[in-house]
C-alpha cells in the first residue's frame, strides 16, 4: 500500500485549495529555480534514472523520449505539447489532476520544457472538459501573475504556456492527429517517420507527453530519482493513478504504487467487486483498447506494464473496467467495437473497413445469429487490422475482439447454439390480396 508520504497527487479529491497558495503549501514551486540551475541534461538524466514511463498508455520511458529532442537549434524552435485529450473509455485520471492539482502540471511543464530547451508549451485539452479547462486556465493565469512562468519569470527559463481545446474527436488523442488539430487542420494521424521529435508541431521538433507523466516530474526532481525508482517494481517504477469503474461497490480514481495486486486495489479502494470476488466475470485492466482478462487470471495479478503485457493485455491508461457475471460480454465488446468504428478517421482501409466489419459481426454474434466458423474468421480479420494501419486506433479496435475470442469463445458458441435451437416461428400468413 502506498504510504501517504509517497503520494504525488495530494489533492486528488479536491479536499484542499487547488490554487497557487494551496499548491505552494503542499510543496509546489519549491526550489524550482535551483533545480533548473543544474542544467538541461541533469533534468533529463534524473527523469531517466527515475524509470518514469509514459502514463498515456504506451509506457515509453519519458526521459529517453526527451533525449531525442535536438540539443542544438537549427533555427526551428523546440515545442512541448501536453496531451490532455483523455478520451479513452474508462479513463478519467488526468481530469482529476487538472481539476484539483493543476499547478503540478504547470510546474511539470516548466521542468519538461526546460529539459528539452522548449520555450513554448501547448496543453491540448479534450473539448468536453469545460470546467477543467476553466480551472486549468485560472491556474495558468495565477502562475503568470506570480511570474513563475512567462517571459522574464523568477525561475530563469522563459516559458509560455497555452491551453488549446479540442472538439470532441477521440482520434485527436493520437499524438500526430493532435498536432494536426493544434495546427488548425482536421485531426488525422500522420505517417511516421518522421517522428515528432524531428518534425512535429509546425514542422519543428516536438515532444508530446501525457498529463500524468508531466505532473509527476516536479516530485521526481525535488525528491530525487531514487525515491521514485524505489516505489513499484523494477522497470515499472513509481506511483500510478488508477481509474476504476464498472461493477465495483465504489468506483474511484486512486493513486497507488505501480504493480499493486488487482485484488488489493479493488478491495482496498472500491469496496470490492459487486456481489463478491466470486461474482467477477472479467476485467479490462487498461482502458477499452486492451484485451479483457477472465476472472481466473485476475486472482493473482500485478497491475504493471510488464505483467499485463505478458498476459497479452496491457496497463494502457490504467482505467480498470470491472464486469461481474451479469454482464453480456459479447454485447459489451460489440459496444466497444462500435466506438472504434465511430472514431476511425477513415484514412486507411484496414481500419475504416475492418472496424465496421468487426462491429457488425459482433452484433450478430451477440444475438447468436452467426456461424461458428465466423469466430475464427473474425479473429483473422482482427489480425489483419492489427499492425497494418497508420496509427494505433486499428490495434485498439482489434485487441478487445481478440481478447473476447481468446477468453470467451465458449460464450459466443453457446449463444450461436441457443439461437440455432430456437423453434422456428410459424410463418406469418400473407394477407389476402
Ligand atoms: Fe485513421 Fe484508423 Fe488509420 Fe488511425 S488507423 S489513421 S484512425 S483510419
Amino acid at each position: 500500500m502506498l504510504a501517504d508520504k509517497d503520494r504525488i497527487f495530494t489533492n486528488l479529491y479536491g479536499l484542499h485549495d487547488w490554487g497557487l497558495k494551496g499548491a505552494m503549501a503542499r510543496g509546489a514551486w519549491d526550489g524550482t529555480k535551483d533545480i533548473l540551475a543544474r542544467g538541461h541534461e541533469e533534468v533529463i538524466e534524473e527523469v531517466k534514472a527515475s524509470g518514469l514511463r509514459g502514463r498515456g498508455g504506451a509506457g515509453f520511458p519519458t526521459g529517453l523520449k526527451w533525449s531525442f529532442m535536438p540539443k542544438e537549434s537549427d533555427g526551428r524552435p523546440n515545442y512541448l505539447v501536453i496531451n490532455a485529450d483523455e478520451s479513452e473509455p474508462g479513463t478519467c485520471k488526468d481530469r482529476e489532476i487538472m481539476r484539483h492539482d493543476p499547478h503540478l502540471l504547470i510546474e511539470g511543464a516548466m521542468f519538461a520544457s526546460f529539459a528539452m530547451r522548449a520555450h513554448t508549451c501547448y496543453i491540448y485539452i479534450r473539448g468536453e472538459f469545460i470546467r477543467e479547462r476553466e480551472r486549468l486556465q485560472a491556474a495558468i493565469d495565477q502562475a503568470y501573475e506570480a511570474k513563475l512562468i512567462g517571459p522574464g519569470n523568477k525561475n530563469g527559463w522563459d516559458f509560455d504556456l497555452y491551453l488549446h481545446h479540442g472538439a470532441g474527436a477521440y482520434i485527436c488523442g493520437e499524438e500526430t492527429a493532435l498536432l494536426e488539430s493544434l495546427e488548425g487542420k482536421k485531426g488525422m494521424p500522420r505517417l511516421k517517420p518522421p517522428f515528432p521529435a524531428n518534425v512535429g508541431l509546425y514542422g519543428a521538433p516536438t515532444t508530446v507527453n501525457n498529463v500524468e507523466s508531466i505532473a509527476a516530474v516536479p516530485d521526481i526532481m525535488r525528491r530525487g530519482a531514487a525515491w521514485f525508482a524505489g516505489l513499484g517494481k523494477p522497470n515499472n517504477t513509481g506511483t500510478k493513478l488508477f481509474a476504476i469503474s464498472g461493477h465495483v461497490n465504489e468506483p474511484c480514481v486512486v493513486e497507488e504504487e505501480m504493480g499493486i495486486p488487482l485484488r488489493e486495489l479493488l478491495d482496498k479502494h472500491c469496496g470490492g467487486v459487486r456481489g463478491g470476488w466470486d461474482n467477477l466475470l472479467t476485467v479490462i485492466p487498461g482502458g477499452s483498447s486492451v484485451p479483457c482478462l477472465p476472472a481466473d487470471q485476475c486472482n493473482d495479478l500485478d497491475m504493471d506494464f510488464d505483467t499485463l503485457k505478458d498476459l497479452q493485455t496491457g496497463l494502457g491508461t490504467a482505467a480498470v473496467i470491472v464486469m461481474d457475471k451479469s454482464t453480456d460480454i459479447v454485447r459489451a465488446i460489440a459496444r466497444i467495437s462500435y466506438f472504434y468504428k465511430h472514431e476511425s478517421c477513415g484514412q486507411c482501409t484496414p481500419c475504416r473497413e475492418g472496424t465496421g466489419w468487426m462491429w457488425r459481426v459482433l452484433e450478430r454474434m451477440a444475438e447468436g445469429k452467426a456461424e461458428k466458423r465466423e469466430i475464427d474468421m473474425l479473429f483473422d480479420v482482427s489480425k489483419q487490422v492489427e499492425g497494418h494501419t497508420i496509427c494505433a486506433l486499428g490495434d485498439a479496435a482489434a485487441w478487445p475482439v481478440q481478447g473476447l475470442i481468446r477468453n470467451f469463445r465458449h460464450v459466443i458458441e453457446e449463444r450461436i447454439d441457443q439461437y440455432a435451437a430456437k423453434p422456428i416461428p410459424a410463418s406469418v400468413p400473407v394477407a389476402a390480396e
